[in-house]
């Protein structure tokens, strides 16, 4: 019996694939029919207008339709095999020439009708094509065309598969099996909004018959897509607020109040309102689940600890996690030295600690004896159970995906508060597209008494000066860092931290310096990172395994190598970690003769300040789609839409998700189940697939 074909059926079935172009498929990321219909076009060529020889244009990409008249194999010098058709008409002629292709010969036949595509060149009096595209058809049953005559749909490819066969697939497909998807939009929604229906949208997307369409069926796939996710955010948002039997906490004030004092920070009017803010959620009874939003340096540790130090003091204990091991252990030490004076218990957790060693966390965690944890993504691991979790707190959320959260919240019975911080400022109809599901408190100045930090673009020449500046610094105390993009020197391409950390040894043999990147083991990392902060180095060579949150204010120079290999985002983490006491600091770039777009970023980022100014020049620069990937927001990479250029299809799926759930919560009413079904599906699948990548 034959199985019948559906949108999950593996792509072997599908007519014209045999097993080899179906593990090419694979490679692409295509495994099932529906997969295929989802494959877009990269971009378009109009082939639409159909010319004769005598029309041709030299120099054009033109698309040309005759007969054949000749066609042969010439053979040439140094067994050079040349094979070309002949077409004439009027007084014009067209060669098409294929180098090496002898069988081509089989194509064409003489007579044959042909379509070919190509640039036209000019050789003495007569036109030519090399190796052009070509579509052959019969003149008694004309086929459709598929890659002349039309808009034709250019996809993106992966070795060994053509363009021409991989057009042909889509085109079979769209042709054959345009009724297996199922539409999503409700027809009352589709007719108010003007949209055309999905069957539709599919043809048009890959073999539009006009550029308007084109246009229609990618507001409505674009649409699709934006209201879906919004849909579902929108809905988590909902049954977040209604799992109500949160973990209401009743007191603790004056603990909080202790901490701040004792922190000796005269907190900024951010700081202040935020951490009101989490403490009158944190008092509610349901679930807090808040985003703090504040650039490098605002000071986003100690909102964190205020939170920390509330849940403890109402009997619960506090989870807090950061994307890297380094900054997760400055965290416990800041924090530790924050809370334990309160007698709030502290304790550290990350994955390649000794096994005796974590079982003894482990344990202290579930008994309760452990307040506050503290660690890496270890926190997330199966094997770690607490007592009583009142909060979580996860610190550089954008470094961490929704699927890891999801995790966490899972780890006890009653869903602890949360809060998550970030330095990444993402402009706020995003924000609050993307995190729908939260509520978000920004900071937006840094503590008093900071300076900007004074940033300079250097070349290799002025390094003298750069030492001279460093070695001053140096001895008035301060300390800096050396940043380079690689561990170990491959070739001349880049500084590694090996090499630079023996040039600086023997540049400034009399002061202390120590290194730092991924490659060390966590104790060791630990204890470089201590002697820091205790002052036992002066300088600290690193990778960028110190670009998040590292927190030294005695450090006042940052010293970028290579600094053409980094984006602003990652160039402005980076100087976040010199300024941060009330001396002057100094970060110098050095970069020899960049490219253009290279120079541009560097000089810009010479004069920018504020990370919301360096997020918007991102923006313009790499578009939202990079900045904002799946990482971020932890739902399904886009397939289509463009979250910065399609801005306003997000808003207009955004009022529409918000009408659609608040009016129908679960969905349930006969003409919302075409939608529900579309996320189930959706969100199946990819969930399938992150998993295997999760995992
Ligand atoms: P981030 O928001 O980047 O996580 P941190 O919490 O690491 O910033 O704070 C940056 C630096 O500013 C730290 O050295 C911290 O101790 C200090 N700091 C934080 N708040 C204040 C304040 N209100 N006044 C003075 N210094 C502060
Ligand atoms: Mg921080």
């Amino acid at each position: 019996m034959q199985a019948e074909i559906t949108l999950d059926t593996s792509l072997r079935y599908l007519k014209g694939v045999g097993p080899e172009r179906h593990k090419i498929l694979e490679r692409l990321g295509l495994l099932t029919l529906e997969d295929l219909f989802y494959f877009f076009p990269r971009r378009y060529e109009d082939r639409s207008q159909v010319k004769k020889v005598p029309e041709l244009v030299e120099g054009q990409k033109e698309c040309v339709r005759g007969q054949i008249s000749s066609r042969g194999i010439i053979r040439m010098r140094r067994g050079q095999i040349l094979f070309r058709t002949v077409m004439t008409e009027g007084d014009k002629t067209l060669f098409c020439s294929w180098f090496n292709q002898p069988y081509m010969a089989k194509v064409f036949s003489p007579r044959s009708t042909v379509t070919f595509y190509g640039k036209v060149e000019r050789e003495g009096k007569f036109f030519r094509m090399i190796h052009p595209e070509f579509e052959l058809h019969a003149p008694e049953s004309p086929k459709p065309n598929i890659h002349s005559g039309r808009i034709v749909p250019i996809y993106p490819l992966t070795e060994n598969l053509s363009q021409k066969g991989l057009r042909q697939l889509i085109f079979y497909l769209i042709t054959n099996h345009l009724s297996l998807p199922k539409e999503s939009l409700p027809l009352a929604m589709r007719k108010k909004l003007d949209f055309k229906d999905a069957a539709f949208a599919l043809r048009q997307i890959h073999f539009p018959g006009t550029f308007a369409d084109l246009e229609r069926a990618y507001r409505r796939l674009v649409f699709d897509e934006f209201f879906l996710m919004q849909t579902v955010v929108r809905m988590k948002r909902n049954q977040f607020q209604k799992e109500n039997q949160g973990l209401s906490h009743k007191n603790g004030e004056e603990t909080v109040g202790r901490l701040l004092e004792s922190s000796g920070f005269t907190l900024t009017e951010g700081q202040n309102r935020t951490i009101d803010q989490v403490l009158s959620d944190m008092r509610r009874s349901r679930p807090m689940n808040r985003l703090v939003q504040g650039d490098v340096g605002s000071g986003k540790t100690i909102v964190s600890a205020a939170a920390l130090a509330f849940t403890a003091a109402n009997g619960f204990q506090g989870a807090l996690m950061a994307p890297t091991e380094v900054l997760a252990q400055q965290h416990y030490f800041t924090v530790s030295r924050w809370l334990e004076p309160l007698g709030i218990a502290c304790g550290f957790l990350a994955q390649n600690m000794k096994p005796q060693e974590k079982g003894d966390v482990l344990r202290r965690v579930l008994d309760g004896e452990i307040q506050i944890l503290i660690g890496t993504h270890a926190l997330i691991q199966d094997r770690v159970r607490f007592k009583h979790l009142g909060l979580v707190v996860v610190d550089e959320q954008h470094k961490f995906g929704v699927f890891q959260r999801a995790k966490l919240r899972e780890k006890s019975g009653t869903p602890p508060h949360f809060l998550l911080t970030t330095a990444t400022p993402i402009p706020r109809t995003l924000a609050l597209t993307l995190y729908g599901d939260l509520d978000i408190s920004t900071i937006r100045e840094l503590p008093g008494g900071r300076q900007p930090v004074r940033t300079f673009w250097v070349e290799e020449g002025k390094r003298k000066e750069v030492y001279a500046l460093l070695d001053s610094l140096l001895e008035k105390g301060r300390q800096a860092y050396v940043i380079c993009p690689l561990i170990e020197e491959k070739d001349f391409s880049a500084k590694g931290v090996l090499t630079a950390r023996e040039e600086l040894a023997s540049v400034f043999s009399h002061r202390r310096v120590g290194v730092l990147h991924g490659r060390m083991k966590s104790a060791e990392k630990e204890k470089v990172m201590r002697d820091f902060k205790e002052r036992r180095l002066d300088l600290l060579v690193s990778t960028v395994v110190i670009e998040v949150g590292v927190d030294v204010p005695n450090a006042t120079l940052m010293i970028i190598e290579n600094a053409e290999r980094f984006g602003l985002a990652q160039l402005h983490q980076l100087r976040g970690r010199v300024g941060r006491g009330t001396e002057e600091s100094f970060c110098v770039l050095f970069s020899e003769s960049p490219g253009e777009e290279t120079a541009a970023r560097l000089s810009a980022f010479e004069e920018m300040r504020g990370g919301f100014e360096i997020a918007d020049k991102d923006l313009e620069i790499r578009g939202a789609g990079d900045i904002v990937g799946e990482k971020q927001h932890g739902l399904p990479q886009l397939r289509i839409g463009d979250l910065g250029k399609d801005m306003e299809l997000l808003v207009l799926a955004r009022e529409e998700a918000t009408r659609l759930v608040d009016g129908d919560p679960r969905l349930g009413l006969p003409p919302n189940r075409q939608i529900r079904e579309a996320i189930r599906r959706r969100y199946r699948l990819s969930e399938k697939k992150k998993l295997t990548v999760v995992a």
